[in-house]
Formats: C-alpha cells, structure tokens, sequence
C-alpha cells in the first residue's frame, strides 16, 4: 500500500480521504491498526471495501411457534422457567413465551451469576440464534440477547445485519462499528466515484456510492438470495470495478515495457527461411497466420509482448523456432525457458533436431548444470551464443547475454506476471528490452485472457496438423483395473505403446507439503512395479520428479525410441511430452484432477495417425458432479470448451494455475460469474485511459495496490 501510495499523483493523495490510515479513526489505536493490517486493512477506503460475507436478518420477529429448525431467527418472549444446574458443566436453561404460546428454550453454558440472576419469571427477552431441535422442544445454544425494559416499545434496526470477515483479536462488533465509524466519512457521490459522470451512465451500472452503502447495510426488503449468490446490482458494480482497475493495472504494465524499445528484428530471412524449408512438414494455415503476427511485432522496435495459445499439440513450439530464427539471423540471442527441466530438454532435443543442421548449436543451461559444463555454458552466453534452452532457473542466476533480443516463455500460466517481467528486466541493456514471446497450452477463455493478460497481445492456433485421430475417451472403475492392464498388452503387443498417469496427490497438497512429491513418487513406483509383474514381456519404464533429470531425460528417451513399451509417470509428462507410438494413455485417479489438466495430458496421445484412446480410472463410487465434469472430456476434444466448463466447475485460479504463484486474485469479482462484464471493462478501460488517466491511476490503486501485484514491473 506505501507502494501505492508513492505512485499516485500527490495532490490526489492529499485531497484523497480514503488513503488516510485506520489509526485515524476514534478507537483505533495501534494495536487494533496491528490487527487490522492482518486483514489487509490500512487505509480509510480499504475498511469501505471491506464487504461482508454475509447478512443476518433482525429487522423483524420471529413467533416462536414459527420457528424453523436450522436456520436464525429472532425472538422476544417473556421467560416462563429458569433452571440452573449442572450434567457434566453448569448449565443456565430459560424457557421463554410469546402470544404465539409455545415456548423456546435458551441453553447457557458460561454464564455469572448477576448474568443468571436477571432473568426473572416475567421478565421479556430478545434475543437472536440458531434454532436447534433440544430435549425439551426447541432452543437456542449461547444465543445473543438483551433483557428488555419493562413496556419499553422493541426497537429493530431497519437494515440486515452484516457479518464481516475478521480475525483474531477484533470480534464481529468490533469490525462492524469500526467499518460502521469508516463509512461514516464516506465523501459524497462526486469525491468517490472516479468514473467520469457521462462514462458511468453508459454502462448503466449502479453508484459506487450506493453500491456500497447498500452492501453495508442492506435495507430489510434487499434481494438476500441475490447478495448470497454475489449477484446484486451492487455487488456487480463493485466487481466491475474490481476487474477495471485490475485490467487497467495490466494496461498500464504493457505501457510502461512498450515504452522501452528493442532490437528490431527484420533479418534478411535467410535461416528462418531454411528452417521452414527442412521441415518434415507444411504448415498449418493457422500457424502461418501467428508466424506472420510474430513477424511483424519483431520487425518493429517496440518490444513484442505476444501470447500464442493454442491446444495441446496445435504445433507452438515450431513457432517459437521460427521467432527464434528470426532474432538469430538479425544477430540476437534468443532465450527459451520452459517450467520444468523434462520440458526443458524437450524443447532443447527439437531444437537441436531442427538447428544443429543449419549450423547453430543451442547452449543448454538449467539450475542442474554444474561444474565445469556451467562455466562452459556461461562463458557461451556471455560470448553471445545465438540460442540458450533451460529452466527459469536460467533467467534468476547470474547469468550475462551479450545481445539478447528474445525470450520465449512455454506454458506461460505457469509463471506469474511478476516472473515474466524479471525476464525482460534481464535482457535489458539501457533502453533495450528483449522481445517476449509467450506460449500457453493451456487454452484459457476469451474472458479469462483478456482479465489476465491484458498485458500481451494473443494470438490463437486453432488448428491441429492434419492427419490426427480423436481421443477415444472411457471411464472405468478403478474395479476394472485388470481389464485395463489387459489392453495394454494387447496394444502393446501390435507394436503400440502406452503410459500409465499416477496422480496420487493434487496440486494443492504438494504445494503445502513443499517441493517434494513423495507420495506422488511413491505411488508412480508401486504401479511400476505392479504393472512389471501383470506384464511379463513387456519393458515398462517410470519418470517421477524425483529422479535425476538425468535419469528421467533417458527414461523418456527410451520411450521415444521405443525401447520401453510402457511409461509410469506422474503429471512431470502433462506438458509438452511427444511420443507420436503412444496411443494409449491411462490416468489412475482421474477425478482428482482438473479438466484442462486431463485435457493437457489427454494430448499427450492422439499425436499419431493411429487410433488413441484414454481411459480415466476412478475410485468409485463418483459423485454426480465428479461424473458430470468427466463426462465433459469423453464429449469434447476441444479444449476451449473444455477451459469454459472447468472455469464454470473450478474458478479461474485453478484453471490459469495461479493459485501458487496468485498472479490473479480478486477480492469481489468472479470470473466465472462476472466474466461477462469484460467487453465492458475494456471499453470502459479504453476510454478512461484516454480521458481521464488520473483517474485510472486511482481506480488501480484502490484495487490493486498499485505496484504490489505488479512488483518488479
Ligand atoms: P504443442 O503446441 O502442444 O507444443 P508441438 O509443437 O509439440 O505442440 O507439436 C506437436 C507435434 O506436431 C510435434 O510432433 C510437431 O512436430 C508436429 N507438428 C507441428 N506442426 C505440424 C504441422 N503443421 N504438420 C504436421 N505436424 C506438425
Ligand atoms: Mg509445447
């Protein structure tokens, strides 16, 4: 937030009531400020933004005859029997009557006694609670309550209640009468809403005002369903600009690298056009199309910000040869980083395929190159070697390029914006920025792109080279394993060649375990050696995270070359593995992953001219919706559809692969909600940035912390 507060304009800052500290406000001292902090409130405007969860209603009663099992209610009555005692710990039990006639009873189990002593037979009772089902009929357990003055007339407040996301140390009423006292100094219409007033009325949304003071403090008759479901008229204004300021925040990234400018690359096309000649292959109509687009961007001298998605084998990486070419002959060096060392060496093996012949040696460079081979590689790069492969390793470690002019990033969702800026910070020789080439497998929604790569230009491959069968998809019951072993022999046996996918542990639970994937190894290694036994005759090998890259380089070779007739692996071979034998590919535990994950390895099949099919092995029995999201791989093969409905079933975070590296992250908006507001965010995104740029500036800064998100930009 200082961050933040450092970029804007100071006279805004100044005349910017929401950017004073929570300090500020009577009754917040340091230590409460401390504790606020842990929730990421700092300034005025951040406790405005601070929305409740949810509601509760007490803006009406509840006759205890009315009640409901299950939900809150609220309830006054007069108290018709105390009793005090004691089974197991003291207990205080009032029962309470209204005019409906029946009685509820209040079950306390801390209490004093002047507390006991206040309830007195006549005396009336309001108070607020879960209703459960207690030994004596109805009743609420701890439940919040005042004893009301005799013939005083019950006075309810006139909104919802809200209940807002705390922490330790600042209870429900605390947060509440501290947002309470913040929006107190909530300017008027003019001072908070930054949209220009004529910008605002087109996109008919509601005031941020309003909206806000609304969210607080719904009046009674309020839509509660639709706030539930985060789909009120003023939860979408605020989502709206949630995901304005986070695209303006993109924007202005892209502003500041095309601000820079690079080596423009129009060489005299003599090894790209070499390169294109000794392919085994012609290309597709859409890779020549996202070729020419990457021409272009590199023949110019503002650096090219290019995101290429295409679908699991739509044929990415002979763009990025071609791109590399390109910078090659106009005497740059180019650079390709890849997220793992297995795809790192598949790309570097290409590439020596496809440049060894034209003269050019690629230098091969990961975090696991030591010694004197490190200081070989090193030397080289800083001597202007024309094409380095590896890790992103490569990109952190001391190392020098003479002339970079390309870096190409594969499987880019990967990497965070973050990670992706301190690539172009490296290649970075005074005003001169490497161009960025950017390669997602992943085929990510129109929506969700335009939200999280505002940044980069994208251009689709969509088109597979000709030849490809679909993917026969199958769902088998984990109880059926025989059988599926059984197939593989057979299709092994006619010369095919199969993987079997170990996915023991999600995604997730090797984030929090750490780097290691124990588990996941383990169980790669107990189906390896089931697999050997239930296959005599055939060469089954296994690629897991943890063995050497060396080892698993070898492993993968031996299947390439068809030295080994089954693969065991973990999801190490999801990306970018080519094995054009392997037509058969068996995913054990198939509902613990993610659609576009399956889909991704689902590919990794299919490459070939022969018939492919995959068989999702699940741990019966399924849940509806587990057999509902696969369902969705056995009906389509395009991996766009795919995206949609794993963003539908899943949320962005999981289908970008953000989650670890929170890239994106929003506090109100929704993608798979609110992504069809973004036609409207980038219009409206276009035209503030062209009118009103200080106030774009705010917008972000409000939302996004300005430069936090983005650090290193
Ligand atoms: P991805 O987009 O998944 O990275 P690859 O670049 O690995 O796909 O390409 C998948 C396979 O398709 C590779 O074996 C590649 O050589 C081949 N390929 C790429 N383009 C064509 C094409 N135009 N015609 C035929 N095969 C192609
Ligand atoms: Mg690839």
């Amino acid at each position: 937030m200082s961050v933040a507060a450092s970029s804007a304009p100071p006279a805004a800052a100044l005349a910017d009531v929401g950017r004073v500290a929570v300090a500020s406000l009577p009754g917040v001292g340091p230590a409460a400020a401390h504790k606020l902090a842990a929730l990421g409130l700092h300034e005025l405007q951040d406790l405005w933004f601070h929305l409740p969860l949810r509601y509760e209603d007490r803006t009406r009663l509840t006759p205890i005859a009315e009640l409901q099992v299950g939900g809150c209610a609220q309830v006054v009555g007069r108290v018709s029997a105390v009793e005090r005692g004691f089974r197991f710990r003291p207990q205080l039990r009032v029962a309470l009557q209204d005019d409906s006639a029946a009685t509820l009873t209040l079950r306390l189990f801390h209490f004093q006694r002047a507390q006991a002593e206040r309830f007195v037979p006549g005396a009336r009772v309001l108070c607020h609670g879960e209703v459960r089902h207690g030994q004596y009929g109805l009743e609420f357990i701890h439940p919040e309550y005042r004893i009301l003055p005799e013939a005083a007339p019950v006075l309810l407040p006139e909104c919802l209640t809200p209940v807002y996301p705390t922490t330790a140390g600042i209870g429900q009423q605390r947060i509440g009468a501290i947002v309470a006292r913040a929006l107190e100094r909530l300017p008027d219409e003019a001072a908070l809403e930054l949209i220009p007033p004529a910008l605002r009325h087109e996109t008919g949304l509601a005031s941020l005002r309003d909206s806000l003071l609304t969210l607080h403090r719904p009046p009674r008759d309020a839509d509660v369903a639709a706030l539930l479901a985060g789909r009120h008229p003023a939860q979408r204004r605020l989502a709206f600009e949630e995901l304005l300021a986070h695209h303006l925040g993109l924007r202005q990234l892209r502003e500041r690298v095309r601000a820079r400018r690079a080596h423009a690359l129009a060489g005299g096309g003599g090894l790209a056009q070499r390169l294109r000649a000794a392919l085994p292959f012609a290309l597709t109509t859409a890779q020549q199309r996202v070729a020419a687009q990457i021409d272009a961007d590199l023949a110019r001298s503002t650096p090219m910000l290019r995101l290429v998605q295409g679908d699991v084998g739509s044929g990415k990486t002979v763009l990025a040869a071609l791109a590399a070419a390109r910078a090659i002959e106009a005497g740059t060096q180019v650079a390709l980083v890849a997220p793992t060392e297995l795809l790192a060496e598949q790309h570097l093996q290409t590439l020596q395929a496809w440049f060894t012949p034209l003269g050019i040696a690629p230098v091969w460079l990961a975090g696991k190159v030591a010694g004197r081979a490190r200081g070989n590689a090193l030397a080289a790069v800083a001597a202007g070697a024309p094409l380095v492969v590896g890790t992103h390793a490569l990109m952190q470690e001391a190392v020098t390029f003479a002339r970079l002019g390309l870096v190409i990033v594969d499987e880019q969702h990967r990497f965070g914006v973050h990670q992706r800026l301190s690539l172009s910070e490296k290649g970075r020789q005074g005003d001169l920025v490497p161009h960025q080439l950017v390669l997602t497998a992943t085929p990510i929604p129109r929506t969700l792109a335009m939200a999280a790569y505002a940044d980069l230009d994208v251009s689709v491959v969509d088109e597979l080279p000709p030849g490809r069968t679909p993917v026969r998809t199958v769902l088998v019951s984990a109880a059926r394993r025989a059988e599926v072993v059984a197939r593989i022999r057979e299709a092994c046996g006619q010369g095919r060649q199969a993987y079997w996918v170990c996915t023991l542990i999600e995604e997730a639970e090797v984030a929090e375990a750490g780097p290691s994937r124990a588990s996941d190894a383990q169980a790669a290694q107990v189906a390896w050696q089931e697999l050997g036994a239930a296959l005599p005759g055939l060469r089954v090998g296994l690629v897991h995270g943890r063995l050497k890259p060396r080892d698993k380089q070898a492993t993968m070779q031996a299947f390439k070359a068809g030295e080994l007739d089954v693969l065991v692996a973990t999801t190490v071979i999801e990306v970018g593995v080519d094995v054009p034998n392997a037509s058969l590919m068996v995913i054990d535990n198939a509902e613990r992953l993610g659609l576009a994950q399956l889909h991704q390895l689902r590919g990794r099949v299919g490459r070939g001219a022969q018939a492919s099919s995959c068989v999702l092995l699940y741990q019966g029995p399924l849940s509806a919706l587990a057999r509902a999201r696969l369902q969705v791989l056995r009906e389509t093969s395009d991996g766009f559809r795919i995206a949609e409905k794993d963003l539908e079933l899943r949320g962005p975070g999981e289908v970008l692969g953000t989650r670890q590296t929170g890239a994106v992250e929003f506090r109100i908006a929704d993608l798979a909600r609110d992504g069809e507001l973004l036609p409207l965010v980038q219009r409206v995104g276009a035209r503030l940035r062209e009118q009103a740029p200080e106030a774009a500036q705010r917008i972000v800064a409000r939302w996004v912390g300005a430069a936090v998100h983005y650090a290193g930009a």
